[in-house]
């Protein structure tokens, strides 16, 4: 697959001098060039938005509704092509590079019916208040690599529906299929509303810094987030931040354990673990603690396998690049290093012959102060820990860095609930894994971000509020 990828500026392509390759993360060779924006091009990027912003922030909510309505079509065209590049680049299977295609469809659609509409937000006999949501400029958008697409596309028809233009900047681990994207979208908007650049921090960082940027959305780590909040008061920029999560998953001793372990399963091991809400501290109690993990540990070898050579797609795959691999391997290491028993999976050295791949990994009781569990690992090992007093467990959960989302299995719905109002998480799921739902807030609490997206909510945050306050008392005379 020979292909050519773009900067899109102005709805231009541009190349450039300087290129990069992506290491391919299971044959650890180096995919296609890709061209890395320059000063000039983002110089230019924000001078086409500029010049976009007065026309597009003019146009009416359908108008841009039917717009996500074509951006979807295009994608959904390509589901192939772009199935087959993100998969490349990310180390993703068919099947979990598609999903990222097709979540994108469906928040094309999504967005496509829910917009900012005027409200009243108090009436009196002397006055009346109506709020109106004004589109903020350009909006800067620094995307993570574990769902290139999906991730990317919130910000854009965030942006889009509220009527602002958008730079959108890739991971440079996962350029390619955002950059192809945007590529084949050329000619549905207005030149200079959806542009894409390709860069690594030196670019994110000038983004965070630059008057021309009204807005940055950003989608990352907890580290990364804080630089990017400080850069961004310079200019007093609104700021999203979608950071890091280390969500607890509780399992009470009533819960339903034939629908539980796959459900944890699934949360922990889902894209090999690097998922921001993924499972990442599973906490059961001690009643029901060995069975469940000896479940546990015979869904994840049935399950979590390395199947795809014998054709079966799989939702796990490599870790999706070298330096994550690091890390997951470095925390394993230390597991072994520690002498927590590792109940499958364990190994880090010739795993499969050639790329990133870990096996599924779960770890018994490790220490509540270890690497694995006070830091997020995002990618394939998981900590199973046990619980007998409740307050105690919930102070465990509710560590600075978890407050992204939390799960909690019972079959007591009131009692579940019971607990999930007192977790300190942006979202908590019962009886479910962790998983994002287009129409409702996302968002992390604590060190896990700051504001949101998603929903009603999440496009508030893409606009300013304007009051307009209607005096009635000169209709009196
Ligand atoms: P990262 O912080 O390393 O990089 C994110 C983006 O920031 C990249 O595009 C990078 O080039 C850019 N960047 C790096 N330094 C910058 C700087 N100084 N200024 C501006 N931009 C800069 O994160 P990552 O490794 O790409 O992503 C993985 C992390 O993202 C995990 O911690 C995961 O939990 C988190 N994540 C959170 C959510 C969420 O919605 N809360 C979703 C997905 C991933």
């Amino acid at each position: 697959m020979q292909l050519q990828f773009f900067n899109i500026i102005n709805d231009e392509e541009r190349g450039s001098e300087e290129t990069h390759a992506v290491t391919d993360p299971r044959t650890e060779e180096d995919l296609w060039p890709c061209p890395v924006a320059t000063e000039a091009d983002f110089e230019d990027a924000v001078a086409a938005a500029q010049k976009a912003f007065p026309a597009w922030s003019k146009t009416t909510v359908p108008e841009r509704q039917a717009a996500l309505v074509k951006l979807a079509a295009i994608l959904e065209e390509h589901l192939e092509e772009l199935t087959d590049i993100l998969s490349k680049e990310s180390g993703k299977s068919k099947l979990m590079a598609s999903f990222d295609i097709k979540g994108s469809v469906a928040q094309c659609h999504y967005y496509s019916t829910l917009g900012l509409t005027d409200e009243l937000q108090y009436e009196d006999e002397h006055t009346r208040v109506v709020a109106t949501h004004v589109p903020l400029g350009t909006v800067g958008a620094i995307c993570p690599w574990n769902f290139p697409l999906i991730l990317s596309n919130i910000k854009v028809v965030s942006s889009l529906v509220t009527g602002n233009c958008i730079i959108v900047k890739p991971s440079p681990f996962t350029p390619y299929a955002v950059m192809r994207w945007i590529a084949l979208s050329r000619g549905v908007l207005p030149p200079g509303v959806l542009q894409v650049l390709n860069g690594g921090a030196d670019l994110g960082a000038r983004m965070t810094l630059h008057p021309g940027i009204a807005k940055i959305s950003f989608t990352g780590t907890i580290a990364t987030g804080k630089r990017v909040m400080a850069a961004c008061a310079t200019t007093l920029k609104k700021v999203t931040l979608e950071l890091a999560g280390n969500d607890a998953c509780i399992v009470l001793p009533d819960a339903d354990l034939a629908k539980t372990v796959p459900s944890v399963a699934a949360g922990g091991f889902f894209n090999a673990g690097q998922v921001c809400v993924a499972s990442k501290r599973i906490y059961v109690h001690e009643s029901v603690f060995d069975e469940f993990l000896e479940r546990l540990v015979e869904e994840v070898e049935r399950v979590y396998g390395m199947q795809e050579d014998a054709g079966v797609p799989s939702l796990f795959g490599p870790v999706s690049n070298r330096m994550q691999y690091e890390v997951v391997r470095g925390i394993i290491e230390d597991c072994k290093r520690k002498g927590y028993e590792i109940k499958t999976g364990g190994k880090t050295e010739g795993v499969v012959g050639k790329g990133f791949w870990l096996p599924a990994t779960i770890v018994s009781k490790p220490a509540e102060d270890s690497w694995l569990v006070r830091e997020e690992q995002f990618g394939p090992v998981l900590p199973i820990l046990s619980w007998s007093d409740e307050d105690d467990v919930i102070k465990r959960a509710n560590l600075a860095n978890a407050g992204l989302g939390a799960s909690v299995y019972s079959r007591d719905l009131a009692k579940a609930e019971r607990i999930a109002r007192r977790l300190e998480t942006g979202g908590v799921w019962i009886n479910q894994f962790e998983r994002p739902n287009m129409g409702a807030f996302f968002s992390g609490h604590k060190d896990s971000g700051f504001g949101g997206e998603m929903g009603k909510q999440g496009l508030l945050s893409y606009s300013y509020t304007q009051c307009l306050h209607f005096g009635k008392d000169f209709d009196k005379s």
